[in-house]
């Protein structure tokens, strides 16, 4: 398939952690533009549910799994051929002060922030080679460009996300395929809104007041919506942006 060949429309997508969050907003944002989405996670439940709102399809997967993820991706282009864009977005976040961590505590930040994009880009980037074209959109962080105290495991992985697209996409520069990675500040979802909460209820502060902790980084005094990162991640993944590889884009209100 040529560059001008390529169709917007009936992409297959696939998002892994496209179950909630980011990854919801970002499969939602790719089916209204007529794409074939496919969500990944490891909470069948939870899919499912999301998939038939969406419209979308799916497969259980964990990304810290080689075989997990080398069956979800065979399943999936078993049905719907090979993947045109792949967002990798499945992460997680342990906070610790950094004598807290123990050695399996960073072989887990790492292995599903960093080797579980990893492993999903394995499962894609032959087909894509072939076809000369493809696009992989790494959902990294804002701490994938700074540091941020108590969680030194998940800065260090997401900093090698970011490592990985930039070299990456000069390996792959005149193949068709394009690496970029988008870097959300802390952005309105259920994890940061259940942080609010815990806080609120420890510290005796409003929840308005616990907001302030996430909020105060952002030079905008806001949280980042995830439909925000979706419309980035989707403009990177589009025809528009050929020229654009090896960038970690921050959606951050000028935070970095
Ligand atoms: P969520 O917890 O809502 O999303 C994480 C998703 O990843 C879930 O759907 C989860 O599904 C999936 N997931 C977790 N572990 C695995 C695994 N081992 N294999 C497959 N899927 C997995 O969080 P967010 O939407 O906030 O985060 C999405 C991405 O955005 C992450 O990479 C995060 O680091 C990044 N990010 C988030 C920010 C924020 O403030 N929220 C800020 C900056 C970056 P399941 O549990 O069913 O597997």
């Amino acid at each position: 398939m040529t560059q001008t060949d390529m169709p917007e429309d009936g992409r297959h997508v696939v998002v892994t952690g496209g179950g909630s969050g980011i990854g919801l907003a970002i499969a939602k944002h790719f089916r209204s533009q007529g794409a074939r989405v496919t969500i990944m996670g490891r909470g069948e439940a939870r899919l499912q549910a999301a998939a038939g709102v969406g419209g979308f399809c799916y497969q259980v997967c964990d990304v810290t799994d080689d075989a997990s993820v080398a069956g979800a991706f065979a399943r999936d282009q078993e049905h719907h051929g090979p993947v045109d864009v792949l967002i990798n977005n499945a992460g997680g976040v342990k906070t610790a002060p950094f004598g807290k961590l123990s050695i399996d505590d960073w072989h887990s930040a790492l292995n599903l922030n960093l080797l579980g994009t990893i492993r999903c880009i394995n499962a894609v980037l032959p087909a894509m080679k072939e076809r000369g074209w493809g696009r992989v959109v790494n959902i990294g962080s804002t701490a994938g460009l700074k540091g941020y105290a108590y969680v030194t495991a998940y800065t260090a992985a997401k900093h090698g996300v970011i490592g990985l697209t930039r070299a990456l996409s000069l390996e792959l520069a005149t193949s068709g395929v394009t690496v970029n990675a988008i870097c959300p500040g802390y952005a309105d979802t259920d994890i940061i809104r259940d942080a609010v909460t815990t806080i609120a209820d420890k510290t005796g502060r409003s929840e308005e007041d616990a907001l302030k902790t996430f909020t105060k980084t952002n030079p905008q005094g806001r949280l980042i919506k995830p439909e925000e990162v979706a419309a980035a991640t989707a403009w990177l993944a589009s025809e528009a942006a050929a020229a654009v590889t090896g960038i970690a884009l921050p959606i951050a209100g000028g935070e970095v």
